[in-house]
């Protein structure tokens, strides 16, 4: 066992966010609508780390998440990321709208997910998530704390203006290593940055791109949410093992999840 990562206890953001996240797992009109009838004003004393500190615990409690996901969650102003409207839920176990029809991800679900990686051959014997690729960066929420964690972060987004209100946002919170955005089709990775050995997507596809396959470093590990026939979209864990110099990728399914779509091209 590798000792837990010690974060500063908080990511100080240097402006006021005009922000607006989403979480996979909830539909998006429901999201929405929840969000218009649990807004409260802003100025509810968000910035205590205590809130932070509150959405974690309950997160430890339930005693399935890696303590490493749960000192970067508890270092990253969740708020900062999500529109001022918003920041009452900030801290709340749920999918808020980001804006252009996006989510951003349910803070259980971010922590299961990186949990995943933790525990990837690599990373369990590196004790980080190493050099890491993010498919959806969205409002760069999960992009943070996947800062914290690994050795060097890239971040690509498709929506020109979800990724240029992410890079805002991340410019606002002080990260000791900022991430690499790219605005383009997450679905062809990012060769230049890799191989990579950790590839985490935020969005669902029909099946893993062998882009990302092909990127993913020996020793490395994928976690997706992809179509699985009848059983609708789950979590795919993909395991690049290499035994007498031959690559084999090992793929395991999860539970079942509801991300966005993984779509192609740019806008
Ligand atoms: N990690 C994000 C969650 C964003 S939701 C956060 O913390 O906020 C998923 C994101 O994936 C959306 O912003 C969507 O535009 C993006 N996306 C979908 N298909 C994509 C693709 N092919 N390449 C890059 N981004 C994509």
């Amino acid at each position: 066992m590798s000792t837990p990562k010690r974060f500063p206890a908080s990511l100080k953001s240097a402006a006021s966010p005009q922000r607006e996240l989403l979480m996979p797992q909830r539909h998006l009109r429901q999201a929405t609508a929840d969000a218009a009838r649990l807004a409260r004003p802003s100025g509810t004393g968000l910035d205590s780390g205590a809130v932070r500190e509150r959405m974690v615990g309950r997160l430890r409690a339930e005693g399935r998440f890696d303590e490493r996901v749960l000192a970067a969650m508890a270092a990253v102003p969740r708020h900062e990321f999500v529109d001022s409207a918003l920041a009452a839920q900030a801290y709340e176990d749920t999918a808020l709208p980001i804006g252009h029809g996006q989510t951003i991800s349910k803070p259980s679900v971010v922590g299961h997910m990186l949990g995943l990686l933790f525990a990837g051959a690599g990373a369990r014997q590196r004790g980080s998530l190493g050099r890491a690729l993010e498919i959806g960066t969205g409002c760069g929420y999960q992009a943070a704390v996947i800062a914290l964690l690994a050795r060097q972060l890239t971040s690509i987004e498709r929506l020109q203006g979800l990724h240029d209100k992410a890079r805002a946002n991340l410019q606002r919170v002080a990260l000791p290593r900022a991430p690499r955005l790219v605005w383009g089709d997450g679905r062809v990775g990012h060769s230049a940055s890799g191989p990579f050995d950790s590839i985490i997507a935020a969005a669902g596809g029909e099946d893993i791109p062998q882009a990302w396959m092909d990127q993913l470093a020996p020793g490395g590990r994928l976690v997706a949410p992809t179509a699985a026939g009848g059983r609708g979209q789950v979590l795919v864990v993909l395991d690049h093992v290499v035994e007498a110099g031959v690559s084999r990728w090992i793929r395991s399914e999860h539970e079942a999840v509801l991300f966005v779509p993984l779509k192609s091209g740019v806008v």
